[in-house]
């Protein structure tokens, strides 16, 4: 079935708040099982909302409209939707006990004649009660066609879509929609398309669907089923031949599990220590490891090392190694990592060294030069990038890369008995 939303409200036009609820509705909707088209937000004008009103249910089997139900004359949502299905308001008992009992509770003597506007429903909708406002929510069913009413304020449209509207269309709609998402580090997004465009073209059910990160491609596999062991049977042989095609360049399958601390893991269940030494990502790059719950176990300490002289003092860096090479080189990425480790005693030690800019390149050396340092029991790998960005994304993906290296380092140098997305097998 498919599902339509209308925002309601002159103050989301002009971008006074952000539409939260078409981002709320559209995702509780797409795992209930809708397919959803079409989204628009009206202001509070009566022709505006019932052309849209109309539009809407000629395209789509439910229209869910939120917002412009309260007490007050530009609240017209309930007004416009009863006019274009033919129906006459009538006051619901029920619903004006429960303003006067709201104000009750309240102890508020606010209430206004015009509140009782709220109490007026449409000939034949079924009344939603508001737990936490004084606008009940309405669902009008005609011909096949379904609109379903509820109040602007996400503290009042959230409970009442759980607690009443989520099972209402679950009723409507049998099937679900479940998802895996498989990460992936290492491949660019044009490769990790280009890898899968035989398995785009021909995608039915499930579907893939790639999310560029900044150093990542996130896929994710949407499966539309009955109950979630069918659609586990659907999920399953698209994320087996996404493992046959990029092998351990997926890092995990799991929703909640990050680039970081899929790296903790591996490390914990290897029982090895890490350590950073940064000099143009500032310690961003400590920051992501120490972001997963648990990293102390696997981090001690880490360098902040942006001036030579600390390079030298903290890491051992040779003088003759800035001086000959510069501070922004493959020789002090590769120092600095190693001397990290030794002064940390980790078993692996990551560096960044570059130019983060918007100053301070030079033609040999442009800005987004970045040499990362991967030290691994006694190993060093580096690596130089070229990164395009401003300041912040060249710092950014200097952190990505360097993370993506290490865990690669760690597969290929510290062989446990762990399958690529660092789990136990
Ligand atoms: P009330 O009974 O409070 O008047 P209502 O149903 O008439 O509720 P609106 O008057 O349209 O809703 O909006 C009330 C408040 O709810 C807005 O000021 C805003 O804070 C919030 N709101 C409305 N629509 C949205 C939306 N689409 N996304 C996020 N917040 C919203």
């Amino acid at each position: 079935m498919t599902v339509e939303f209308i925002s309601v409200g002159t103050e989301i036009l002009l971008g006074n708040i952000v539409n939260t609820n078409a981002a709320y509705l559209s995702e509780r909707c797409a795992a209930l099982g809708l397919s959803c088209y079409h989204q628009s937000v009206v202001g509070d004008n009566e022709e505006r909302l019932e052309d849209a009103i109309r539009l809407a249910l000629s395209r789509s089997d439910i229209l869910i409209l939120s917002g412009g139900l309260g007490p007050t004359k530009d609240d017209l949502t309930k007004e416009v939707t009863a006019k274009v299905f033919g129906k006459e308001l009538y006051e619901d008992e029920h619903t004006k006990e429960r303003i006067k009992d709201f104000f009750r509770r309240m102890r508020s003597d606010q209430v206004t004649p015009n509140n009782w506007k709220q109490a007026m429903v449409p000939e034949g909708a079924k009344v939603i009660d508001n737990h936490n406002g004084t606008a009940p929510g309405l669902i009008i069913e005609e011909n096949g066609k379904t609109a379903i009413l509820l109040p602007g304020p996400p503290n009042e449209i959230r409970p009442m879509f759980e607690q009443d509207v989520a099972p209402y269309l679950d009723r409507l709609e049998p099937e679900g929609i479940y998802s895996k998402m498989v990460k992936i580090c290492g491949i660019g997004e044009s490769k990790a398309e280009t890898m899968i465009a035989d398995l785009m073209d021909s995608q039915t059910n499930p579907t893939i669907a790639p999310y560029a990160k900044t150093g990542e491609v996130h896929l994710r596999v949407t499966a539309k089923a009955a109950d979630e062991d069918k659609a586990e049977e659907l999920l399953k042989p698209v994320v087996d031949e996404l493992y046959r095609r990029f092998g351990d360049k997926i890092y995990t399958t799991e929703e909640d599990v990050t680039l970081e601390a899929s790296i903790v893991r591996i490390l914990a269940e290897r029982g090895l220590t890490v350590t950073t030494a940064e000099s143009c990502t500032g310690g961003l790059l400590a920051g992501r490891l120490m972001n997963v719950p648990g990293a102390s176990c696997v981090y001690q300490e880490g360098y902040i090392t942006y001036a030579n002289d600390a390079k030298e003092r903290l890491l051992g860096v040779k003088r003759e190694t800035l001086m000959k090479y510069g501070a922004v080189s493959c020789q002090t990425a590769h120092e600095m990592a190693r001397g990290a480790a030794g002064t940390a005693g980790a078993d692996a030690a990551l560096s960044v060294t570059g130019i983060a800019g918007p100053d301070g390149g030079t033609e040999e050396k442009p800005v987004g030069l970045v040499y990362v340092g991967c030290y691994v029991k006694g190993h060093v790998h580096v690596e130089e990038f070229r990164f395009t960005g401003n300041r912040d994304k060249n710092r950014e993906y200097a952190v990505a890369r360097a993370l993506t290296l290490l865990r690669e380092e760690l597969l290929k140098n510290c062989k446990g008995n762990c399958n690529a997305a660092g789990t136990e097998v």
